[in-house]
């Protein structure tokens, strides 16, 4: 049985590749059949997600996973939100994200600077599906004053989670993969194929 994901980045095909091991799904990404990016519009995670997965699924003719991840603050209304990977304008320049993040966050103090990681990861079984198999993480933390830690990527230096007391980004990589929105929603995925088998 064969499924598409929705997406280029190979370290989410390695990452969801592990979860479906031991099932007989095989998991092809996107660009190996050819399938180029669905146009993100719509409003919320969920949305999205759903729109790249059913651009795959039509496409290929095969069930599809979409996903679709970013940072909420909700000083700033859930900003970055959906514009997270290119919040500064460029897409993936971590640097200037975080610049940005921290100037609109410099007169708001420690108590008001709560955010939360969000991931949704979606499957439908064909591009009609009227009821997708929905999993959704949440990873609640706060925005620092200043970047910590040498690790993961993206807004990891700025996200500090005070149960571990430490930025995501001086996590080792298998404790924030195990804790963090991403590896939430992966846990929940695989629940769900357990239920749905
Ligand atoms: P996407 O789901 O791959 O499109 O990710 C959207 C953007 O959200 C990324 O480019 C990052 O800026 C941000 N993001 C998502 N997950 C993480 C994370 O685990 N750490 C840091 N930044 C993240």
């Amino acid at each position: 049985m064969k499924w598409v994901l929705a997406s280029g980045n190979a370290g989410k095909l390695v990452e969801i590749r592990e979860v479906l091991a031991d099932s007989p799904v095989e998991l092809v990404a996107q660009d190996e059949l050819g399938i180029g990016d669905a146009e993100e519009t719509g409003a919320t995670f969920v949305e999205n997600a759903i729109l790249k997965a059913r651009h795959a699924a039509r496409i290929s003719g095969l069930p599809a996973l979409g996903d679709d991840s970013g940072l909420c603050v909700d000083a700033l209304a859930g900003a970055p939100g959906l514009l997270s990977a290119r919040y500064a304008g460029e897409h993936g320049n971590s640097a200037a994200n975080i610049a940005k993040l921290l100037d609109a966050l410099k007169d708001v103090p420690e108590a008001a600077r709560s955010a939360h990681f969000f991931c949704i990861i979606v499957l439908l079984r064909h591009p009609d599906d009227p009821a997708p198999l929905i999993a959704e993480g949440r990873w609640q933390g706060r925005i620092l004053e200043a970047p910590r830690g040498h690790g993961g990527f993206g807004y990891d230096p700025i996200f500090f989670d005070p149960s571990r007391n430490a930025s995501a980004a001086e996590l080792e990589a298998t404790v924030k993969n195990r804790i963090s929105h991403r590896g939430q929603a992966l846990a929940r995925v695989r629940e769900l194929l357990g239920d749905a088998r």
